[in-house]
């Protein structure tokens, strides 16, 4: 059995700088880090438009209570305030931190560090790295782990948490290369497993983007906080879905509908284009329904809109946000120095997760921690982004939350024991659930299920909801539940079997579709990006609240949570 004092499941931004974070406090501590993917390939990589701080580089008015305050009411009043007040304070030191680690950031001319406009923030407050900011930061941080000893375990594809007695003490996972199967036993687990945008038929997310931490966390027994609130991006490129950035807006571009109109002055005449993501991917979605949207080839009443570039000119475009163009150019032919791009909104990130307190240990419910387990980044919620996470507060959350509960977890295991467990027992079960994959007979293909399973989930729970639409949503996903047991496996092999992962991975998509309807469900209530058009309001009464869902094969438990309001009083949004 593999032993690790503390094991750490994701090698993105949250998992890469959490394990950092305890080398830097306590060198001796044995650090082990598992990813499915190599960790420089986790989604993190992918990240665009840049990170959030009131660095006052751009504009001195800046300072953190106004980011604080623009987190909260982008959240629609849904963020723990007292997590929200301390990220946007240890923001400026954040980008320090990373500078010193060596990250590139781009510049101003002065030298310092350039800081851009982005979506419901009120004042230029993101740095980037051109419009590759992930990318900078992951392979400095993965770099840094190597420098200081953690173990790196690529390439394993963590299966099951092991939850005994309301206490974590490690997990079960699976070699790639050989399939052999292997159990680490560690005085304490973080996950750091990302979002879940695979749950959708469109999204900007990478493949991985499973969902497997929240599934592994419901099947253990564990809630998930806040899972009806899913992102979705207002241009994704049409039609793959990919994103293209906000920076794209935040440093000019239009949205035009079909008449030519810069039609977001019927819907955030203030800030325009640069209104929060749900407002403008709801404005988008509206614009379409009314007949406004474009064809791919211009023609009036499809299903995009345009995002307009051209005004920026070449040079602009081509410094700031070349990775936008280059997409565009590649996947759709567009050439956005002369010819507008077709975009419309594409799931791009989870608000909810794996409830955490704002040290990172998991909540069982609003009072009671469970022992020896932490998360943190997309796949926790802990929670700063609410109802609506503003863009460039992901990469800060990652990075800061990421840091925090590296900092708790190294304290931490200094009191505690090696946990003791029957790891046999743990490994038989796994094995077989393995062989019942791989020699189940059947005449369903994992792609078919998971495209119908895709489809119903964006049918169901898009950006507009409704009762009856997410009633009939829940039994079609019972009904696929169903079929999930007539799968049929092709490679039988261990060898890189990534049908066998891909299968696993159907399993745990399947688990948290469902309790992102159940939770949608049952908050009768707009707020955010939940959008009911049968509960048109938002209502503080009743609903002010986080939801927790608990998984169970018979159903969804759903209770609620009070929201921790300790500075700002929720008002009504405009922008
Ligand atoms: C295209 C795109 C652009 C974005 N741009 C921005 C931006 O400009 N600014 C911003 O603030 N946010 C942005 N975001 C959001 C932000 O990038 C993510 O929320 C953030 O990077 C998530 O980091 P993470 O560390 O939580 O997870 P990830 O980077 O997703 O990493 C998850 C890790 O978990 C591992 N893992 C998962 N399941 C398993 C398993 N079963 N076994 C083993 N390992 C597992 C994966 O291999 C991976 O290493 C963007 C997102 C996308 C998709």
């Amino acid at each position: 059995m593999l032993e690790h004092d503390v094991i750490i499941v994701g090698g993105g931004l949250a998992g890469s700088r959490a394990a950092l974070a305890i080398k830097q406090t306590h060198p001796s501590l044995d650090v082990g880090l598992v990813a499915k993917t190599h960790p420089i390939r986790s989604h993190s990589v992918a990240a665009q438009g840049g990170i959030a701080a009131s660095l006052q580089n751009v504009d001195s008015e800046d300072a953190w209570e106004a980011h604080a305050f623009d987190t909260v009411k982008g959240s629609d009043y849904l963020a723990d305030q007292d997590a929200v007040e301390f990220l946007a304070k240890d923001a400026p030191n954040t980008i320090i931190d990373l500078e010193h680690m060596g990250v590139l950031f781009s510049r101003l001319p002065d030298g310092r560090i350039a800081q851009r406009a982005f979506g419901g923030h009120s004042h230029k407050r993101t740095c980037y790295a051109a419009d590759k900011t992930g990318h900078a930061i992951l392979h400095e941080l993965v770099n840094n782990l190597r420098h200081h000893g953690v173990t790196i375990y690529e390439e394993w594809y963590v299966m099951q948490l092991i939850l005994e007695d309301n206490e974590a003490k490690g997990i079960i996972m699976y070699h790639l290369l050989d399939g052999h199967l292997a159990v680490v036993r560690a005085k304490a687990v973080m996950f750091a497993t990302g979002g879940y945008g695979r749950v959708f038929n469109t999204t900007s997310n990478d493949y991985a983007s499973t969902g497997d931490g929240l599934a592994m966390c419901a099947i253990a027994g564990l809630p998930l906080e806040d899972m009806e609130f899913v992102q979705f991006h207002p241009t994704g490129l049409y039609p793959a879905g990919v994103l293209i950035s906000e920076a794209v807006r935040g440093e000019g571009a239009y949205l035009r509908n079909s008449e030519g109109e810069r039609f977001m002055e019927h819907y955030a005449p203030k800030q325009m284009e640069l209104a929060p993501r749900d407002i403008t991917s709801r404005a988008i979605t509206l614009e379409i329904r009314a007949g406004r949207g474009l064809h791919p080839d211009g023609t009036a009443g499809g299903p995009c809109v345009h995002l307009d570039l051209r005004h920026m000119g070449k040079e602009k475009i081509m410094s700031r946000v070349p990775f936008c163009w280059e997409e565009a150019h590649r996947l759709v032919g567009v050439d956005a120095i002369h010819q507008p791009m077709p975009v419309r909104p594409t799931a791009h990130y989870s608000m909810g997760g794996i409830p955490v307190n704002t040290e990172g240990q998991v909540r069982w419910n609003g009072d009671t921690l469970v022992e020896g387990f932490f998360a943190a980044g997309e796949c926790a919620c802990v929670s700063v982004h609410g109802a609506n996470r503003l863009g460039s507060n992901s990469l800060l959350e990652c990075v800061v939350y990421g840091k925090r509960t590296g900092i708790k977890l190294a304290q931490y295991v200094q009191n505690r024991k090696m946990p003791s467990f029957d790891a046999q027992t743990y490994l038989d079960k796994a094995q077989k659930r393995i062989y019942g994959l791989l020699e189940q007979e059947g005449n369903m293909r994992i792609g078919q299920l998971r495209q119908q399973f895709q489809d119903c989930m964006s049918e169901h729970c898009g950006v507009f909801r409704t009762d009856a639409i997410m009633q009939e949503g829940l039994d079609k996903i019972r009904q696929l539940q169903d079929q999930y047991h007539q799968i049929r496996l092709d490679d039988q092999g261990d060898c890189w079997n990534t049908e066998l992962i891909e299968a696993l991975e159907l399993g745990n998509l399947l688990v948290v579709g469902e309790m992102i309807l159940a939770s949608a469900y049952n908050r009768k209530e707009s707020r955010g990006a939940h959008s009911r058009e049968d509960y048109a309001t938002r209502d503080d009464e009743k609903f002010l609240q986080h939801t927790l869902s608990y998984y169970s094969p018979a159903g969804i438990d759903i209770q609620y949570m009070p929201v921790v309001i300790n500075r700002f009083q929720p008002q009504e949004r405009k922008y």
